[in-house]
């Protein structure tokens, strides 16, 4: 279900505490995240195997099992043996300890989904967002939506643990805002502590390349690889890095925003106020506006929302060769980037995704013939890339997070989930 992030995530919040030294409170704790851990590699397992796999006693397993049974968040599944042996029992996490709330706030729409802890999709709803909204009026339109999804969950008896939102520009988690939004130019947007007393669960802020890396790191095809760039290509356009098993954040969260970095002397301001960021090359903005100088016929909007797109999509299908050369053209501009960031953070695994990456999947080979090309050939063989048409990524690196802390933290023995990051 999710790869082993608990417990590096644990030491390391440790080693960088203040307090160095090991209490019984902190081994009692290493041993419930190892038990859930475990579960959570493995699925279902026995009270000896988990005693022959973490090195413990059987009566310190038994005791863990008790508080995580009264605090559901495991269950006992009973399964008969082979033979005319007795019944054996088996533990497993129990999908339906609690709810969790995924949101992504982009500029034309917001998304919102209600599953289980199993992951297991309750409700979920996207929204349209009108063009000329702010972020008060965004915020609002998304807390609505969100008071909905707790509503539902209530009904169904499930308490929330957690809610994660995703946006794109440079989110301070700590601080639980949106900093500064480059294309939105949205600042200081602040969202966890009003969110906090309003709903009265956890909140966790996320960039949303971050949670897009996240996602492919827990789930998927590329999961659990330790070296991986998820590049996450919309209007906007950053990256969420992984090295050595650890998501890069940067000192104040910010890494990623690579959209930002000069690309080309093409004297086009960005919404940064720079001129030639590489996002004025192959973000959704630039895109429509090539597909528009190349006489393609799209509909009229304007360039910042997605209307477009599918049209495109459904072009690039039937081979038009005006939107081809096109794509193609942005699809060397994108290997040519990547280069720089494989060279960078030499990974094994390079995901492109976001909203453009269904529309970039057509022109795959180019980007990697491009990207290839600019590697550094010993750097070069090892590269799997992967353009993504999946939108799922964010919303699961969402649950991920929202997942992460209770495992961080996990509600048992009267000790609340309320977390701080
Ligand atoms: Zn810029």
């Amino acid at each position: 279900m999710f790869s082993d992030f608990s417990i590096k995530k644990y030491f390391l919040v440790k080693e960088n505490a203040v307090k160095q030294r090991y209490d019984q409170s902190d081994i009692r704790r290493l041993n419930v995240i190892s038990v859930l851990n475990q579960l959570r590699l493995n699925g279902a397992m026995s009270r000896a195997n988990l005693s022959v796999r973490l090195g413990l006693t059987r009566a310190t397993i038994s005791n863990i099992v008790t508080d995580l049974m009264q605090a559901s968040l495991i269950s006992e599944t009973v399964y008969a043996e082979g033979g005319a042996g007795r019944p054996g029992i088996l533990l497993n996490l129990n999908p339906d300890a609690g709810c969790m709330i995924a949101v992504e706030i982009d500029l034309d729409r917001i998304w919102v989904v209600l599953t289980n802890v199993g992951q297991g999709c309750i409700w979920r709803e996207d929204v349209s967002l009108p063009l000329e909204y702010g972020a008060d009026e965004s915020l609002e339109l998304a807390a609505g939506r969100v008071a909905r999804a707790l509503e539902i969950g209530a009904l169904r008896g499930l308490s929330c643990f957690g809610i994660c939102v995703a946006w794109s520009g440079l989110v301070d988690g700590i601080g639980g805002q949106l900093a500064y939004g480059p294309i939105s130019g949205w600042e200081q947007v602040a969202l966890k502590r009003d969110w906090e007393l309003r709903f009265e669960v956890p909140v966790h802020v996320e960039n949303e390349a971050h949670a897009g890396a996240i996602g492919a790191y827990h789930f998927g095809l590329n999961r659990g690889v330790d070296n991986l760039i998820y590049l996450s290509l919309g209007v906007g356009l950053a990256a969420g890095v992984f090295v050595n098993g650890a998501l890069m954040r940067g000192d104040q969260g910010y890494a990623g925003q690579v959209g930002h970095t000069f690309f080309a002397a093409n004297q086009i301001t960005c919404g940064c106020g720079k001129e030639g960021c590489w996002v004025t090359e192959i973000g959704a903005t630039a895109i429509h506006r090539k597909l528009l100088a190349a006489n393609v016929i799209l509909p009229v909007e304007a360039s910042v929302g997605f209307d477009w797109l599918e049209c495109v999509h459904e072009q690039a299908l039937v081979h038009d060769a005006k939107v081809l050369q096109v794509l193609k053209a942005v699809g060397r501009q994108l290997g040519e980037g990547l280069a720089r960031l494989v060279q960078t953070f030499n990974p094994s695994v390079v995901i492109v995704g976001g909203r453009l990456g269904k529309l970039m999947q057509r022109v795959e080979p180019t980007i990697k013939e491009a990207l290839l090309a600019e590697v550094l050939p010993c750097m070069a063989e090892r590269i799997d890339l992967r353009v993504s048409d999946s939108d799922e990524d964010q919303r699961m690196g969402c649950l991920a997070t929202v997942y992460d802390a209770i495992m961080q933290n996990p509600p048992i023995g009267g000790e609340t989930h309320r977390s701080d990051s």
